[in-house]
């Protein structure tokens, strides 16, 4: 049975309204550490029966931001005992051949999931390579039959960003049933995984976007707010109720008199003082989706020898 939440710490924040003047910080590099040892352990087990689970990155073109989060990926993978295969491939590939290797790794019995690394040069279709993969080795869970599995409550690959910051919230709140989660933003990778998880937790679940009206009036209704947006800090202490736990996805690099900094999507300064905890940028979410990466190459692999049949999807 696969248990991706086990193991939840119970240093529970009870939502209490007035009692906050500073909120206390959720630890995404300590947190993701223990999901790597828990990674590690199941490594080692799987070890002394004979199993090497393997991850295959592909990484197109030479973007520097991709670069610096295969190097990590690749890490950490390594950290863990889990071998991985890079497969670096120039900027001029043609999507048939992204499409041929992906076929190839999906045949490999040797090869337990495929990540490719987004986003790709602008001439490969996106969305042919996503569901070329074959979804039982489809680590990120972004193809179309892991998104309706999720829906349906199905046991699959589910999005490594929404179950990291899960797994935050977990340890934050313990049982978040009968919540009100507000999510803003609605991308296939975050947002929407990221309100179908919070609501099979039991979650009531509000999703604001772009076209919502009044979004920081949706928010202030919000016991959890996850923000992953793409605008720095534009979340501050104004959307927030009093006591809310804040969970901030969002990576924006901005520049600062004294050089360029990270930032999320939500103002830490002013929305420490009004939530009861908060995820801080970096160092909440960033690490957690490795860590999610590393136990969806587990989950991948014993679904593998679960062995419902692989389906191979032809290559267009
Ligand atoms: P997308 O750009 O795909 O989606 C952004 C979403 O925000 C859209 O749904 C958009 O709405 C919504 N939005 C934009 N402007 C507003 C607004 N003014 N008010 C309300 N909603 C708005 O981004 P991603 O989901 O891919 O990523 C979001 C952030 O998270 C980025 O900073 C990204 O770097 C970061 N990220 C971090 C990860 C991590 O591991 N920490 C992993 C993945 C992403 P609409 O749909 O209407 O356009």
């Amino acid at each position: 049975m696969l248990q991706p939440f086990l193991n939840l710490k119970t240093t529970v924040i009870r939502l209490n309204p007035s009692a906050q003047t500073h909120a206390r910080i959720i630890d995404g590099k300590a947190l993701s550490a223990q999901v790597l040892d828990e990674v590690r352990e199941d490594v080692r087990a799987l070890a002394a029966q004979q199993i090497y689970p393997a991850l295959a990155v592909l990484l197109i073109g030479q973007d520097p931001a991709s670069e610096v989060y295969v190097r990590n990926k690749l890490l950490r993978a390594k950290d863990v005992g889990i071998h991985s295969l890079e497969h670096r491939l120039p900027d001029n590939v043609s999507q048939q051949q992204v499409l041929q290797l992906i076929q190839r790794l999906n045949a490999d019995p040797g090869v337990n999931g495929i990540l490719v690394q987004l986003p790709l040069p602008a001439h490969i279709n996106e969305q042919a390579v996503i569901q070329a993969i074959a979804p039982i080795k489809d680590v990120d869970g972004f193809h179309r039959e892991n998104v309706g599995g999720l829906v349906q409550g199905d046991e699959v690959l589910t999005p490594c960003t929404p179950s990291g910051c899960m797994r935050l919230l977990h340890e934050t709140l313990g049982d978040l049933s009968g919540l009100h989660a507000v999510v803003v933003g609605r991308s296939n990778i975050v947002g929407k995984p990221m309100a179908t998880l919070l609501l099979q937790a039991n979650c009531s679940v509000s999703v604001v976007h772009s076209r919502s009206v009044d979004a920081a009036a949706l928010c202030r209704l919000a016991d959890i707010v996850v923000a992953a947006v793409g605008r720095p800090q534009m979340i501050d202490a104004r959307w927030l109720k009093p006591g809310a736990v804040v969970i901030d996805v969002g990576i924006n690099r901005i520049d600062t008199s004294s050089g360029p900094r990270l930032v999320g999507d939500v103002d830490f300064e002013s929305a420490s003082r009004v939530a009861s905890a908060i995820t801080p940028v970096p160092g909440g979410v960033g690490p957690m989706t490795i860590a999610y990466l590393l136990k969806n190459t587990l989950i991948a692999s014993e679904l593998q020898r679960a062995e419902r049949p692989i389906s191979y999807p032809a290559v267009g």
